[in-house]
């Protein structure tokens, strides 16, 4: 049904997602057949998006992983049928190694965002309430803005089109644009986005920028939207004062004593505990919830929230089951106490998590990794295999990590031997054999 004051909206647009595992791997199972595809399909812009795989909720959560995603395509079909989709999902791979080596890009975002919220005054706020409203008289920005509010979830196309308009033509803060994509996007993730509008705005390429055409929209929506003479097509790239881009080194990645009596913590940051490391270890019990403190100053959307705390109670049973342990689930108004309560009353020496990449789950495991430390417990932070290894070759451009990853793609597993991270080693073999470049 047709929302009134929603111009545009398209009613055959994705609907909400079941944030479960099991719905994740039912998105694979459909979208794999349709894998070699992808790379003819992709960049057309005609909901309900049958051309591309809209896994990123579920690889954003990771209820499933890069790594099934990749093995699932391998699988099915010849590998030069589908690399541009292996090297899509390495893109995500790339920007969280390339911000976990430069923190400070995300810091200096929410700084930043917080200058560009006060400074917005005058027609500046009428016309940001105006964009973020879908009422920005421009057709096709305005049909995406409904889109992502209605559903929470923009094609990757309809994102650089949307993004390049914000900061070109209406000339709004990246920043704020950047925040309205967090706000609604229910694969929002903190690298992926802060870093895409960076790239589009001509920051993180420094004077490279992506600037939306008309003729470009017009071809890829099959002629829906033909934005002529509306947009700015002639703009130079952002400037900013000089950001320090050196990567750092990441922190060893921390390993677990299991002699010592543990609890399993899990975030939203990585849903699959049973296809981790971790999976084969004992457990005292299992705690997840969500975290109230998580929204502050980025005014989640209630159906981003929703998604998050249903995909945890998702997690937690499957943990309940997988571990045999007892689950529960913390209070999320005052989810720093709460999980502190837990790990006491179970009376562990080590609350274990899989480890949260930058962003405000990372600063809230700071946070509980102070609190916890009052009681003599310690917060170990796990990081995947699959992080470990292809993180740090994300210091450079995104074509230098690609072959990295694939030549690290089969990480320290022989093919055959069981991992738990490596769910089919066999064909992740294959892909690290791939001559890259
Ligand atoms: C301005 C802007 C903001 C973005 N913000 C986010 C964000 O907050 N979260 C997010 O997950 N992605 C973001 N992206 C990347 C990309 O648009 C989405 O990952 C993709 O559109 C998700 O749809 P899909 O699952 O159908 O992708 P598909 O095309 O089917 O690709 C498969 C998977 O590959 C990964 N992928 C594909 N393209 C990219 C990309 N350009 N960068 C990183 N990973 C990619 C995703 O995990 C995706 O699920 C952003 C892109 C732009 C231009």
């Amino acid at each position: 049904m047709r929302r009134p004051g929603w111009p545009g909206h398209a009613d055959d647009a994705p609907r909400a997602e079941t944030p479960t595992r099991a719905a994740g791997l039912a998105r694979l199972a459909s979208f794999v057949p349709h894998a070699a595809a992808y790379s003819r399909e992709r960049n057309r812009v005609v909901p309900p998006h049958d051309g591309v795989s809209r896994l990123s909720p579920y690889l954003r959560h990771r209820l499933i992983l890069e790594r099934e995603a990749i093995a699932a395509v391998l699988d099915a079909h010849p590998r030069d049928a589908v690399d541009k989709f292996v090297s899509e999902v390495l893109w995500r791979t790339y920007w969280k190694g390339w911000l976990e080596q430069r923190p400070q890009v995300w810091d200096t975002y929410l700084d930043q965002l917080r200058r560009d919220r006060d400074g917005l005054v005058g027609t500046a706020s009428t016309h940001y309430a105006e964009a973020i409203a879908g009422r920005s008289g421009i057709a096709c920005f305005d049909a995406w803005a409904s889109e992502l509010i209605e559903t929470g979830y923009l094609h990757n196309h309809a994102r650089m089109w949307f993004a390049s308009i914000w900061i070109f033509t209406l000339r709004l803060p990246w920043t704020l644009g950047a925040a309205f994509f967090l706000r609604h996007l229910l694969d929002g993730d903190p690298a992926s986005n802060t870093l895409s509008w960076r790239w589009v705005a001509g920051l993180h390429t420094r004077g490279k920028h992506y600037l939306a055409r008309a003729e470009n929209i017009a071809r890829h929506t099959d002629g829906r939207f033909y934005p002529q003479g509306e947009l700015d097509e002639q703009a130079l790239p952002l400037t900013e004062p000089p950001l320090d881009l050196l990567p750092r080194a990441l922190p060893a990645s921390v390993e677990p004593d299991m002699d010592t009596p543990s609890g399993l913590l899990l975030t939203p940051e990585d849903l699959a505990p049973e296809i981790s490391r971790l999976s084969r270890l004992a457990f005292r019990g299992v705690a997840g919830g969500w975290d109230e403190g998580v929204e502050d100053g980025l005014d989640l959307a209630p159906p981003v929230v929703d998604f998050s705390r249903i995909a945890i109670a998702d997690a937690l049973s499957r943990a309940e089951a997988h571990f045999a342990v007892p689950s529960h689930a913390l209070d999320e108004g005052d989810w720093l106490a709460a999980t502190e309560a837990w790990a006491c009353g179970l009376a562990v020496r080590q609350v274990v998590t899989l480890e949260a990449p930058v962003g405000r789950w990372r600063e809230r495991l700071d946070q509980l990794d102070a609190r916890l430390a009052k009681h003599g417990i310690a917060l170990v932070r796990a990081r995947r295999t699959w992080d470990n290894r292809l993180w740090p070759g994300a210091t450079r451009g995104f074509f230098p990590f690609r072959e990295h990853a694939y030549r690290q793609a089969h990480l320290d597993c022989p093919p055959g031997a069981a991992d738990p991270e490596l769910p089919n080693p066999k064909v992740v073999q294959s892909a690290a054999d791939h001559p890259s470049g």
